[in-house]
C-alpha cells in the first residue's frame, strides 16, 4: 500500500497498521472482501471550529474516526496533541478495533483527535474547546452511549471527559443512559474505581504473564519470574507511571526512565515515584540526584542495559534506525505503534519478543467497558451483593469453627468473610482478562509453525473474532 499524503506530510501509522494486518490476514482463511471491510476505516469525520483566543480567535483542527462498526457502540480515545493528524487518528481507530477484539471487549474502534498542545491554553480554554468539539460529534451523530463513546487519550483526562458528559447530558435532556456517552469520568462523575490505574496495571500483568512462562523466556536467554527484572519506561504520563509502579510491585526494578528532556538511569533502581515528584517540582526529570547517569536524549535511554523496555510514550519511537541498539530482550508496548513493522522483525531476529500495543495496553479500554456497564445499568459493582456475601461468608465461618472447634484469627476471619468492593471486582475482572488474551495469543503463536511474532498472532485471533461479528450479521457467509 502506499503511504497516505495528508496535509503535505508523508504518514506512515495507518499504513503500518495496515502492513501488520496483511501479515497476519495470510493466516486466516477469509474472503478477501470481508478482509478489505475489516481493514478500512468506515467513517472519518474532520472539522474545524473557531474558539476565542485572548483577545481573537482560533481555528481548531479536529477529528473522530470510527474504523469498524461490527460492535455498537465505537469505542476509543480522543488525542489532545499538537502533532494529531488524520492518518494517526486513522491508525488508532483501527488499533481500538483490534484491541478490543482481542481482550473480548463487544465494541468496534474508534479514536479522536484535536490538534493542540494542551499546555499552550487556559482551563477555560480547553473547556470551550471540549464542550464545542463534543457539540460537533453530537451534531453529526459520533457520540452517544449506543453510537460512538470516546475516553481520555494522550493528553486529556478526566477533566475532559467530565466537559464531554456534562456537554453530550445537557443537549440530551431525559436521556436516562446519556453518561454512558464517554468513560474514563470522575468517580464523581460516575466514573468507575480503578479505571485511571488501568491501562498501567493491564501493561504490568501482561508483563508478568510473559515472564512467568519459563519456556519462552528460556529461548530468549532470561530467566522466569519478574523478580529482579530490569526495567526501563519512556514516558511518565498515567501509562508509564502505572506500568512502573505496578511492574515495582510485582518485583521487577526500574532502572531507566525516558521523557522528551532527556533519559536517566541507575542500575540499582530507580525510585520512580522520587522522580515524578522531582519532575512535577523543576519540570524535569534531569538532575535527579538518584540517578547514575543522565542523557539529554529519550532515545539514549532507551539503548541502556535492560531486561524489559516499556515504550509508554508516542508512536514511533523504535525504528530500524535505533532498534538495533536496544539491549532489552522484550519489549513491552504501552503505547500505541512505539515498534514499526521493520524494527519488529530485527528485534525478532536477535532473539526478543514484542507483547504489542493491541494486547498489551488494552487494560484500559477493558475497565472502560466496566465503567460502560456500571453506567448503563446505574447501579455501582458489588452494591447489590457485598452485603449478602459478607453474610454468607460469616456464616459459613461461624459453622466451619462450630463444627472443628478451631478458632480462626481476626485477620482470617475479615480476610473469608469480606466482601468484593467495586474496585476489587475491577480489578480481578481486569487480571482475568489479561491473563486469559495472553495465553489465547501464545497458544496462536505457539500453534502455528508460520505465526512469526506475537503481534501477527494477536492480529490472526481479533481477524478472525471480527469476522465471526460480520457473519453474525448477515453480511458475509
Ligand atoms: N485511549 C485508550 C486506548 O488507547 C483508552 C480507550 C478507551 O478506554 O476507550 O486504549
Amino acid at each position: 500500500m502506499d503511504n497516505i499524503i495528508i496535509a503535505d506530510q508523508e504518514t506512515h501509522f495507518f499504513n503500518d497498521v495496515c502492513t501488520y494486518f496483511d501479515h497476519a490476514a495470510q493466516f486466516t482463511k477469509h474472503d478477501a472482501g470481508l478482509l478489505d471491510q475489516i481493514k478500512s476505516c468506515n467513517s472519518v469525520y474532520r472539522f474545524r471550529f473557531p474558539i476565542r483566543k485572548g483577545n481573537g480567535f482560533e481555528v481548531i483542527d479536529a477529528w473522530r474516526v470510527e474504523h469498524s462498526h461490527h460492535q455498537s457502540p465505537t469505542k476509543g480515545g480522543i488525542r489532545y496533541s499538537e502533532m494529531v493528524n488524520e492518518d494517526e487518528v486513522m491508525a488508532l481507530a483501527a488499533l481500538m478495533t483490534y484491541k478490543c477484539a482481542i481482550v473480548n471487549v463487544p465494541f468496534g474502534g474508534a479514536k479522536g483527535g484535536i490538534k493542540i498542545n494542551p499546555k499552550n491554553y487556559t482551563v477555560q480554554e480547553l473547556e470551550n474547546i471540549t464542550r464545542r468539539y463534543t457539540v460537533e460529534l453530537i451534531k453529526k451523530n459520533f457520540i452517544g452511549p449506543s453510537i460512538d463513546v470516546p475516553a481520555p487519550d494522550y493528553g486529556s483526562g478526566e477533566r475532559e471527559m467530565s466537559w464531554i458528559a456534562d456537554t453530550y447530558a445537557t443537549m440530551n435532556p431525559g436521556q436516562g443512559d446519556a453518561l454512558g456517552c464517554v468513560t474514563g469520568k470522575p468517580i464523581a462523575l460516575h466514573g468507575i474505581a480503578g479505571r485511571r490505574e488501568a491501562t498501567g496495571r493491564g501493561v504490568a500483568i501482561a508483563v508478568r504473564e510473559c515472564v512467568n512462562v519459563g519456556e519462552d523466556m528460556q529461548k530468549i536467554g532470561l530467566t522466569a519470574g519478574l523478580n529482579g527484572k530490569k526495567v526501563i519506561v519512556q514516558g511518565l504520563g498515567n501509562v508509564g507511571y502505572y506500568s512502573a509502579k505496578f511492574l515495582t510491585e510485582f518485583g521487577a526494578t526500574i532502572v531507566g526512565l525516558c521523557e522528551f528532556e532527556g533519559a536517566i538511569y541507575n542500575e540499582d533502581g530507580l525510585d520512580f515515584d522520587a522522580v515524578f515528584q522531582h519532575r512535577k517540582a523543576t519540570g524535569s526529570i534531569l538532575g535527579y540526584a538518584g540517578a547514575t547517569k543522565e542523557f539529554t536524549t529519550s532515545g539514549e535511554g532507551l539503548e541502556q542495559p535492560c531486561d524489559i523496555l516499556v515504550p509508554a510514550a508516542l508512536e514511533n519511537q523504535i525504528t530500524i534506525e535505533n532498534v538495533g541498539r536496544l539491549q532489552a530482550k522484550i519489549i513491552a508496548e504501552g503505547a500505541n505503534g512505539p515498534t514499526t513493522p521493520e524494527a519488529e522483525a530485527v528485534f525478532y531476529a536477535n532473539g526478543g519478543i514484542i507483547i504489542p500495543d493491541m494486547y498489551a495496553n488494552a487494560g484500559g479500554v477493558t475497565v472502560s467497558y466496566f465503567e460502560w456497564l456500571k453506567n448503563l445499568s446505574h447501579v455501582s459493582f458489588g452494591r447489590m451483593n457485598r452485603r449478602f456475601e459478607e453474610n454468607s461468608n460469616l456464616n459459613l465461618v461461624n459453622m466451619v469453627e462450630g463444627i472443628t472447634g478451631v478458632a480462626l484469627s481476626p485477620l482470617q476471619r475479615s480476610t473469608i468473610i469480606k466482601g468484593a468492593s467495586e474496585l476489587e471486582l475491577v480489578n480481578s475482572g481486569l487480571e482475568d482478562t489479561m491473563i486469559r488474551s495472553y495465553h489465547e495469543i501464545r497458544e496462536t503463536y505457539k500453534n502455528n509453525p508460520g505465526i512469526d511474532t506475537l503481534r501477527t498472532a494477536a492480529f490472526v485471533g481479533a481477524i478472525n473474532k471480527i469476522a465471526v461479528s460480520y457473519q453474525n450479521l448477515g453480511i458475509w457467509p
